[in-house]
């Protein structure tokens, strides 16, 4: 079969080692996940293996359906049927088959974070504490902490030490807001993201017989990215194998990057206790990067203790240096980047999507962003603020949630009063009280308003009753489209939108539309048996930050480094090279701390295919204030022969390399000094070889031109002054010049 000879020996052994469990440890970019596609193509094509036996479990939603489409090509249309996706989109798909065996709705709301924060919020202002002791975001975590590690409530207020250490954080009531927290979701008939696997846990260990069906029907599980599986997660694919014991993991222990989140390397080491008849492959052969990236990513690594030994070397070329760019500030930080993609876009033919910025944290686009917009370059951002985070589509959602499961509070709260219906927000924490008190649904007391309200709150919830009724009825008898459709418009959610003629207003009309076309396309699919509404709405909740991004047109990726996990570009940019930054301020506690840090640097390293730029600034804004900035520790560490200093240099640059103000770090290699072409001694330019004057009459601010003297430069102002046309241009090597557009000879670029 051909998909065998695209691999090397040890890929080809692992494809070929089908039964048994299988532990694939490798260097990034040395085809793990390449390796894990062929293997399911191998299983179904040479082993007759039915596509419904296989479960692969992805980092993302859009990785597993990339792997379905290749894994297509290989063999057909058959491989449709494999069970690919994320732990959570995977495990809240069973749930919703068996969630009655645990007391949920199989329609059960899938809480985002915003949801649980807001619920967290009600809590901790109902229970009268200080919610900046008791911050949303700070419970959360520890919650979530607590359920990656399968602590549920119960155990966490019987644990001595876990409630010391909250004790001793001033957050003594941390278990009861864990508690309230537990009970209030699963009153809503809802669950947050963790419990999607809590639960899962909870069901194979209480429901032996349902755990037997599934470990049946998985003959053959696969994991990628197995580094950052944490203990609950573990344990399910452990269980779910516990048969077959047909397990193949795919991971590099130096990528391990979500440690934050309860993710554990030890499950790397476990596995090799757990399976005492484990086969190991090592991949240590990149395919991905040249020869320079791969040697300046080893040497990054090189500096972590724990880490399992493996060489990492590819036969690609060597390849260009990494580029060191020095910034002035945030904002010229972008500017350097977006003239390099513009130039090297045209230098070497290049796409917008050949290029991605990578980030330690989400803040840091806005001015990159702002840098490409005024160059016209297309970019998407994936994560910050998605589509689905929209408040009016959040809106609409809700409404939908809503219907579908009439318990979601957090649901009810967006839309009671959503268009305005006179129904206040006392009335609202009356009716959520109510149902607490008496211990009903709160849909019970929706239903007789009259038992709890005044006469004109009542009526007007009657209303809202009425209508969420008929929409019960349109969702049970039509298509997740065609419902809602209804709901969109007669709840007047529409209108509203419509009404509001600001551009604002225009934009989240359309968004609107563009949600209803997005269910439209759901529904027209045919991967999609289920056409329902709450089939809809449970594949929305559990899009990854990477799965958001529907968007296929040509354009530049911004992402934190996070999420850039498994993918690969030509040219990589990873921006905010500074100390606090990257190494992050808030992950410096300890050496493991660095650690991750340093490889999350890694990560960011090994993205790059062709081409990597380091970026820092000597001034950001962070925290609303102008900082002073340290080049990163991490640059020192990158091997000094894979970097050179870059030489690109725009306005506010060269003003500060002139008159520094801000030293680097002692010690830090040579970006200083004789790299940085001193601005007096520049060499009069010799014009490329295809230099031809252009046509001056559309020149603009902002574009770039070639001078055949002065060299490269970037058009600062456009001036007209009686019948002559002038421009200011910042060269690169000779500073701002003022020239006469009639005489002067540019080659626009
Ligand atoms: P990461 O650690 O980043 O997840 P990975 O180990 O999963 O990386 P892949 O993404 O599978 O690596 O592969 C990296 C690149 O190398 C891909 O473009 C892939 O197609 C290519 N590649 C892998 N193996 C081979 C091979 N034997 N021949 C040619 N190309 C290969
Ligand atoms: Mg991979």
């Amino acid at each position: 079969m051909d998909y065998l000879k695209g691999l090397n020996p040890p890929q080809r052994e692992a494809v070929e080692h089908t039964e048994g469990p299988l532990m694939i440890i490798a260097g990034a970019g040395s085809g793990k996940t390449r390796v894990l596609t062929m293997r399911i193509a191998h299983l179904i094509h040479a082993k007759g293996v039915d596509p419904f036996q296989i479960l692969a479990l992805t980092f993302t939603n859009k990785a597993a359906s990339e792997m379905k489409h290749r894994i297509e090509k290989l063999i057909g249309l058959e491989a449709r049927n494999t069970w690919m996706g994320t732990f959570h989109s995977t495990f809240a798909k069973i749930l919703r088959v068996e969630s009655h065996l645990l007391g949920y709705p199989s329609n059960f709301s899938i809480y985002d974070t915003d949801d649980s924060k807001s619920l967290i919020k009600a809590i901790v202002k109902e229970m009268k504490l200080d919610d900046k002791v008791y911050k949303p975001s700070t419970v959360l975590s520890r919650i979530s902490g607590a359920k990656n590690r399968l602590i549920s409530w119960e155990a966490y207020l019987g644990n001595a030490d876990l409630r010391n250490e909250d004790a001793l954080a001033m957050k003594p009531l941390m278990g009861e807001i864990y508690k309230t927290y537990q009970k209030r979701l699963f009153k809503s008939g809802a669950m947050d993201f963790d419990d999607l696997l809590f639960n899962t846990n909870v069901l194979f260990r209480d429901h032996l017989d349902v755990l037997n069906k599934y470990q049946q029907r998985f003959r053959y599980v696969m994991v990628d990215e197995f580094q950052d599986t944490n203990l609950s997660q573990y344990l399910i694919t452990k269980k779910l194998a516990a048969v077959h014991q047909n397990i193949c993991v795919v991971g590099d222990d130096a990528q391990s990057i979500y440690a934050f989140r309860g993710a554990d390397i030890q499950n790397i080491l476990n596995f090799e206790r757990d399976y005492p008849d484990l086969f190991v492959v090592k991949l240590e052969q990149n395919y991905r990067s040249t020869k320079n990236i791969v040697q300046a990513a080893n040497s990054i690594i090189a500096k972590n203790k724990a880490q399992l030994k493996k060489e990492v070397w590819t036969q690609n070329h060597h390849g260009e240096q990494i580029e060191l760019i020095k910034a002035s500030s945030d904002n010229e930080e972008g500017k350097l980047v977006a003239t390099t993609i513009f130039e090297e876009k045209n230098n070497k033919k290049l796409n917008n999507a050949d290029f991605a910025v990578l980030y330690r944290t989400n803040s840091q686009s806005r001015a990159i962003e702002e840098a490409l917009r005024k160059m016209n370059i297309t970019y998407k951002i994936v994560g910050g603020l998605s589509f689905y985070q929209r408040k009016e589509i959040k809106d609409l959602m809700a409404y939908m949630r809503y219907v579908v499961n009439k318990d979601d509070e957090e649901a009810f709260k967006r839309i009671i009063n959503f268009p305005k219906r006179g129904i206040g927000d006392s009335t609202v924490e009356k009716m959520i009280v109510a149902a607490y008190e008496h211990d009903i649904p709160l849909w019970e007391v929706i239903l007789n308003a009259n038992s709890f309200l005044g006469g004109r709150a009542a009526n007007a919830v009657d209303d809202f009753a009425t209508m969420i009724k008929s929409f019960g009825i349109e969702v049970e008898r039509k298509d997740a489209y065609e419902a809602a459709n209804t709901i969109a418009k007669q709840s007047g959610l529409l209108k509203e939108l419509y009404e509001d003629k600001t551009i604002e207003g225009l934009n989240r009309y359309e968004n609107v539309q563009e949600l209803l076309n997005a269910i439209k396309e759901y529904v027209d699919s045919p991967e999609n048996e289920d056409k329902s509404l709450g089939a809809f709405l449970q594949e929305i909740a559990l899009l990854t930050d990477n799965d958001r991004d529907k968007d296929t047109s040509d354009a530049v990726t911004l992402m934190t480094i996070h999420s850039s996990k498994g993918l690969e570009f030509k040219q990589v940019f990873v921006v905010g090279m500074e100390e606090d930054l990257f190494p992050s301020q808030m992950m410096m506690q300890s050496r493991e701390d660095l650690e991750e840090e340093r490889r999350l640097f890694y990560v960011a390293t090994t993205r790059a295919m062709e081409k990597l730029y380091l970026t820092y600034a000597l001034t950001r804004y962070r925290f609303g204030r102008l900082l002073n900035c340290e080049p990163s520790r991490f640059l020192e560490e990158v091997d000094p022969a894979t970097i050179r200093v870059n030489k690109r240099m725009s306005t506010a640059l060269s003003g500060a390399l002139r008159n520094e103000s801000v030293e680097p770090r002692s010690g830090f290699i040579g970006i200083k000094g004789p790299q940085v072409r001193p601005m007096t001694t520049a060499k009069v330019h010799s014009p490329s070889p295809d230099f031809k004057p252009s046509n001056t009459n559309n020149l603009k601010e902002g574009m770039l031109v070639e001078h055949p003297k002065f060299g490269y430069g970037k058009v600062l102002r456009i001036e007209i002054e009686g019948l002559n046309r002038k421009a200011t241009i910042q060269f690169e090597n000779f500073g701002e010049k003022t020239l006469l557009l009639s005489f002067a000879k540019l080659r626009i670029i």
